[in-house]
């Protein structure tokens, strides 16, 4: 990237369904540049991509409508880092329980998710998350339909437990995520996934 050290990091946040605007502001708050993607153009200008909740299902059906499963799909080949966020961190996943058939599993992230796996108790949640890496004070970590990550993989981190499951993991400079960070004030993981961001540029410039 030119400019070296100068450089300001380009962030996506795939604004196809779900809290765009939200996880926008929550990029620029944690000091980077921040667009919305919609098309493969737009895609192709950003340097790591946040891919919001929502539904996965409908999330697919966005995807292919837009054209996007092709370019994701290389992006992501090619070592795109992402943050993904509850039905985001689906559609990266390696296997995916509880899917339709045949909705979209984009493979990155070596994790065995379940839809709606909490079950329809703890449809919506909210717990204060005990987050090593970010420090005190907990993180209040937003649950809506999340799903379960039930097996992690190879150079999976698991960063936050909840009931014995972990809801934050990285793999690399993939960060993934259970819960709704972009629902509260706090900007915390945003900036964890941008700093392993700038440092990657760094180290490249
Ligand atoms: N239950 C949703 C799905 O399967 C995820 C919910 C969310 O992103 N808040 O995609």
């Amino acid at each position: 990237m030119p400019g070296g050290t100068e450089a300001i990091v380009r962030v996506g946040a795939l604004a196809l369904q779900g809290d765009v605007r939200e996880h926008l502001a929550a990029l620029r708050a944690a000091h980077c540049d921040a667009i919305a993607v919609r098309t493969a153009a737009e895609l192709e200008a950003v340097d790591a991509l946040a891919i919001p909740g929502g539904e996965s299902t409908t999330m697919s059906r966005l995807i292919r409508a837009f054209g996007l499963e092709a370019p994701l799909r290389r992006r992501l080949a090619d070592g795109m880092p992402t943050l993904s966020t509850c039905a985001g961190t689906i559609l990266l996943s390696r296997e995916i329980r509880d899917g339709t058939g045949d909705q979209l599993a984009l493979g990155v992230l070596h994790l065995t998710t379940r839809r709606n796996g909490y079950g329809r108790q703890l449809d919506s949640f909210e717990f204060d998350l005990e987050i090593p890496e970010i420090g005190a004070p907990a993180f209040r970590a937003v649950f809506i339909r999340a799903p379960v990550i039930e097996a992690v993989g190879p150079g999976v981190e698991v960063l936050a437990v909840q009931g014995g499951r972990p809801v934050a993991v990285r793999q690399g400079r993939h960060l993934s995520l259970t819960f709704h960070p972009e629902m509260t004030a706090d900007h915390r993981l945003h900036r964890l996934f941008v700093e392993g961001l700038e440092r990657v540029v760094e180290g490249a410039a």
